[in-house]
């Protein structure tokens, strides 16, 4: 008696983890894809993108961070922020 108990909270409780876990990765992914990517930057801010290289649309800087966010099987999933403001500008994938 006990023990069937036992096994229905640990079978609820992975359950349970596995969906928090894959919840949390289709967050990510939904995140990810709300952001702009380079050719859609450069669509909105045709000024700002010379050459592959942008630059921030609310500083004018050109440095920018790319920060990875999270990978898929093949390729890594990349977020470019501005080192001078801080501000999320555009995603791109690099496969590995
Ligand atoms: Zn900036």
């Amino acid at each position: 008696m006990m023990n069937d108990l036992f096994y229905v909270f640990l079978v609820v409780g992975i359950g349970m983890s596995v969906a928090r876990f894959l919840f949390r990765r289709m967050r990510a992914k939904n995140q990810y894809h709300s952001y702009l990517t380079l050719e859609e930057y450069q669509q909105r801010h045709p000024h700002l993108v010379e050459q592959g290289a942008a630059k921030c649309f609310e500083c004018q800087g050109s440095s920018i961070d790319t920060v990875p966010l999270g990978r898929t099987f093949s390729q890594s999933n990349n977020i470019h922020i501005c080192r001078h403001c801080g501000i999320k500008l555009y995603r791109s994938e690099s496969a590995d």
